[in-house]
């Protein structure tokens, strides 16, 4: 007789540990480089720090308001009619999450119906496709393809079936560096409105475009925004993902939605950091000069690597750049990062792993949100590998 398992079956059968665990726990396990996993080695401002602290001292230690601080939203929406020119409602279209994953995983979960498909554009941030299936719903991938990563609309239309709710929408995009045009925002809002689709639009590294492109937020478009959550990470722009605290920008009747399920899912986020935040967003500066910040890191990353047998791509945005190893080895991206890390002590990020059907590339995605000194260092050790 068989007995029955304790075990109920798995929700996500074909999932494991994310790439991002595997590929830092490899990195620390052999004391490599990391350029792996996406977080900046150096320290975030000292105002910042100074400020949770004495957000803290002063007690503010309890939970936030479940949609967040009323200023930090007020601070938000100031910013956002400042560079997106759209007038938000700090108390009905803000809501502050514990990062920008938790604010995908609760847009997603206020409205993926079982059996409902949700359009993602491949390669995509790891989250995306079990958060969708973890509440009932297909994700159907529109795969970029190398070297140049571009959408082509009429293609990705065609994915497009009655059972199709949402498209994801990643700008700038992680793991590509692609940053999408104004013609790419036309070709999607006219896709959105006449099929009439729910967008999520993720906008993370909307800071970070360089050689003088502009992030086209969807928040520029109010016809856009009346359809969409756009989600953006404080990690991101003052550097110290680890805070994880974030926020969801919709329209009220969307953020009412996406309320409901926030509240069950963490009720409010960390409370001195949104205090500190709020402050420190009096500063404009602190976001105007990142784009050049991180420009002059990736030209640094491209200058050292000069003279290597990796072949860099286009990077026109995010901290993200890929480089293609096809004249180094035949191995698979998977097997050739684990070797790197063993052998050359560089953890990066294998491409395949973000596509339901992987293409079958060489390439790998180093992060520069690094230090000059670190880039250098890994730098050096990958221009020691010779060509095949
Ligand atoms: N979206 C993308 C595309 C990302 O790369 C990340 C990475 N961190 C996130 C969302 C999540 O941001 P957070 O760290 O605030 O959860
Ligand atoms: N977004 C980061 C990256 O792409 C990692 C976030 C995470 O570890 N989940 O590297």
């Amino acid at each position: 007789m068989t007995l029955p398992t304790l075990i109920p079956a798995s929700k996500l059968p074909n999932v494991g540990t994310t790439i991002f665990a595997i590929m830092s726990g490899l990195a620390n396990e052999h004391d490599a480089v990391n350029l792996s996993q996406g977080f900046p080695d150096f320290l975030c401002s000292e105002k910042l720090i100074e400020l949770v602290s004495r957000a803290m001292r002063d007690g503010k230690n309890q939970y936030a308001p479940m949609p967040g601080d009323p200023i930090l939203r007020q601070r938000i929406s100031q910013k956002v009619e400042k560079l997106y020119n759209l007038n938000i409602d700090p108390n009905s279209e803000i809501t502050i999450t514990a990062g920008g994953t938790q604010a995908l995983f609760t847009a997603l979960g206020a409205f993926v119906h079982p059996g409902d498909e949700v359009i993602i554009i491949e390669p995509a941030y790891d989250s995306y496709k079990p958060s969708i299936e973890l509440f009932g719903g297909k994700a159907i991938p529109y795969a970029l393809m190398a070297p140049d990563y571009e959408i082509n609309w009429a293609e990705l239309e065609k994915l497009i079936s009655p059972a199709t709710r949402i498209l994801m929408f990643n700008n700038p995009q992680n793991p590509t560096g692609q940053v999408f045009s104004a013609n790419d925002i036309a070709a999607l809002r006219q896709i959105i409105i006449k099929h009439n689709l729910l967008l999520i639009s993720d906008e993370v590294y909307e800071h970070l475009t360089f050689d003088g492109l502009q992030h086209e937020s969807v928040l520029k478009y109010p016809d856009l925004y009346e359809r969409s959550m756009v989600i953006f990470s404080f990690g991101k722009t003052y550097h110290n993902t680890g805070w994880k605290i974030g926020y969801c920008i919709a329209p009220a009747e969307l953020t009412k939605e996406f309320r409901k399920v926030h509240q069950f899912n963490v009720f409010s986020a960390n409370t001195p950091v949104q205090s500190a935040y709020a402050d420190f967003m009096l500063d404009e500066n602190e976001y105007l000069k990142l784009p050049n910040f991180y420009q002059t890191k990736r030209d640094y990353l491209l200058q050292s690597m000069h003279g290597s047998a990796f072949k860099p791509l286009v990077c026109k945005g995010s901290y993200f750049q890929l480089f293609d190893y096809s004249n180094i080895s035949d191995m698979n991206d998977v097997e050739f990062c684990k070797w790197l890390i063993i052998n050359h002590g560089v953890a990066a990020i294998p491409l395949s792993v973000f596509y339901t059907n992987p293409p079958d590339d060489r390439v790998i995605r180093l992060c520069f949100a690094k230090k000059e000194h670190t880039l250098r260092m890994a730098a050096d050790r990958l221009k020691d590998i010779i060509l095949m």
